[in-house]
């Protein structure tokens, strides 16, 4: 397809403001997916994201369309709809021209909406303002068109309306999208450059990568160059997805398709990399690669310890579709064998650990999420920490902690709740903005770690549901943080310690001290739980002596009776840790991890 034919979009939206749905009846109305087969949200293939229906993979689809005579070539590239998966969206934008703004007409503005906005506005996307639900009863679309015109600048009327559910307005908006769109650029002469937006493994034909072609074209069995590793590949087929795949003989200047290699790891097709031909090809790279970076580190450990090779070779096969999973072995006092994981945020921390007791059986334990730490010391050494019980033990002159660029938006009754609420998780304000007279966009600076884990839920309780939160990483800052640790009788428990602002260890040491106190059951002597930073013990309980010997009830008479008991005894010890002299059921740490 020649370039002034052709239309790369993509739909940004906050969650719930339709974009599946949306997405599903333009490829109904444009004919590439009949009745029979639509069935709900066509394009949210794995089954966890249809269940939370959410989008974690892009997918990328085109899609015919007739507009004045002419029938132009539409590739609508799906965009993953949560913060962990930041630079996936920011490379997905990049790939298009445009961008179609879609807003709840019932709800209005949310903190996504602006966040994917500000990135598309990045990219230099043009931004179609599209209301969407306006079937609603409880729709505005007056009120909602007059805000979003002020956001991006435009008159109320040229606000589109739409209802991706009965798909009224959706072909006038196919037509704008046409009309409003900018057609790719680029040189048709020049070596090869496409840009990875997206690469996913399959079972039957290995990895599949995404990519929009940016100069150049790319044919079937020519041997491609990723340029960030040079590494080489056939092209074994190349092909676009309509949606589903459909060989062809090319691709050109400003098309989005995919290639298959079969290499068998996405690690070799990474998202932002630039694939170029290995005879004659570029040299220089397309801007914006970066390696997938986690951001939260966690202990992964199976509760039957006899499941750890299982474990293993289930994070083996995850890997080959997850570029962002990281992990290593780990051991630990209180949990037995297992894995230190790195994940892009928490959702993706959720997703994995659910695809692994899923798709593998297994029944897990995870630790305390961690950020990422890098922790100087006087001799001028830079340590990072992953895990808060490698805190180095040396003099520590500084620690910088990771941070963000959050956008909040809420009704503006509750703007002293929000800076209230962000002040004590040691927020920065950067500026202010009213939408309209009722709603507020405020700009935090905010450390991941305090935002990262509860945040979201804190902001809707003391919002009564009416925030929206959106953040982007944004570099690192020094804070004032200490090691916590947790100690039985004197012994660490490695799975407890934390990293955390000095003004709040206090706090946490007191919880995990009753915490433990609770949960682990009296010994033959008394125990005391201490919460220390370094040597020094800022909290205290004690779990008291008891004096009860088990066979001493047996009176000495029956001798069955009291073999039994100790093979009952011996079965439960199987479960059971020893933290120095304290016996612990394992029971109690899972309980104390998964609380709050
Ligand atoms: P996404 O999170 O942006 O992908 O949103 P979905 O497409 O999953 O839609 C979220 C919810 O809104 C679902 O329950 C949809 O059925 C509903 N929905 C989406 N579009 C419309 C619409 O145009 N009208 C109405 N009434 N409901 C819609
Ligand atoms: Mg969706």
């Amino acid at each position: 397809t020649p370039p002034d034919l052709i239309r790369n979009f993509c739909i940004i939206a906050h969650i719930d403001h339709g974009k599946s749905t949306l997405a599903d009846r333009m490829l109904q109305i444009t004919g590439v997916v009949d009745q029979r087969a639509m069935r709900a949200q066509y394009l949210d293939r794995m089954d966890i994201e249809r269940e939370r229906g959410i989008t974690i993979k892009s997918q990328a689809v085109r899609m015919p369309w007739e507009a004045d005579g002419t029938t132009y070539c539409l590739n609508m590239i799906d965009t993953p709809g949560h913060v962990d998966f930041t630079y996936e969206v920011s490379r997905s934008l990049a790939a298009c021209e445009g961008a179609v703004l879609l807003v709840d007409a019932a709800q209005g503005i949310e903190a996504q909406t602006l966040a994917n906005l500000y990135l598309a506005m990045e990219n230099d996307l043009t931004i179609v303002p599209v209301l969407n639900k306006i079937d609603l009863p409880s729709a505005q679309p007056e009120k909602y068109a007059e805000e979003l015109a002020g956001l991006i600048g435009c008159d109320p009327s040229e606000v589109l309306q739409v209802s991706g559910k009965t798909g009224v307005g959706v072909e006038p908006l196919l037509d704008e999208i046409v009309r409003q769109l900018p057609a790719p650029q680029g040189d048709a002469d020049a070596p090869a450059r496409a840009m990875i937006f997206d690469s996913v493994y399959d079972t039957y034909r290995g990895v599949v990568t995404y990519v929009r072609v940016i100069d150049g074209s790319l044919s079937p069995r020519e041997r491609i160059e990723m340029m960030s590793t040079g590494a080489i590949h056939e092209l074994l087929e190349i092909g676009v997805s309509s949606p589903e795949p459909k060989p062809s003989d090319g691709l050109g200047v400003g098309e989005v398709g995919y290639l298959i290699t079969g290499v068998k790891d996405v690690r070799q097709s990474r998202v932002g990399d630039t694939v170029t031909t290995a005879r004659r090809g570029a040299t220089t790279a397309l801007g914006g690669y970066r390696d997938p970076k986690p951001m939260v580190y966690s202990g992964l450990y199976p509760i039957d310890g006899s499941d750890y090779p299982i474990l293993r070779d289930a994070l083996d096969k995850l890997k080959l579709n997850d570029a962002a999973l990281v992990y290593e072995p780990e051991t630990s006092v209180a949990l037995g064998f297992g894995f230190r994981i790195g994940f892009l945020g928490m959702l993706h921390l959720e997703i994995v650990r659910e695809r692994l007791e899923r798709e593998f059986d297994l029944d897990l334990i995870s630790t305390l999420p961690s950020v990422v730490y890098d922790v100087r010391l006087d001799d001028g050494q830079t340590v990072t920490v992953t895990n808060p019980s490698e805190f180095p033990d040396g003099k520590v002159s500084a620690i910088t902690e990771p941070v963000v660029r959050g956008t909040i938006l809420a009704p503006s009754e509750f703007i002293g709740a929000v800076m209230e609420l962000c002040q004590s998780r040691r927020g920065t304000l950067r500026g202010m903005d009213y939408l309209s007279p009722e709603r507020v966009e405020m700009r935090y600076t905010l450390p991941l770690a305090e935002i990262v884990f509860d945040f979201f839920d804190a902001l809707k309780s003391k919002t009564r549901g009416y925030a929206s939160l959106d953040y982007e990483p944004d570099g690192e800052q020094e804070a004032d943080l200490v090691k916590v640790d947790v100690l039985l009788q004197g012994d660490k428990v490695d799975a407890f310690s934390n990293i955390v602002h000095r003004d709040k260890a206090y706090a946490y040491g007191v919880s995990m001290a009753t915490k433990l106190k609770e949960l682990i059951p009296r010994q033959q002597f008394e125990v005391p739980i201490q919460a220390a930073i370094g040597t020094r013990v800022i909290a205290r309980e004690n779990i008291r002596a008891i004096r009860k010997d088990v066979l001493a009830k047996c009176y000495g008479g029956d001798i069955s009776r009291k073999r039994k008991l100790l093979e009952k005894q011996k079965e439960g010890k199987k479960r059971m840790k020893m933290v120095g002299s304290v016996e612990v059921p394992q029971e109690a740490f899972i309980a104390a991890l998964s609380q709050d």
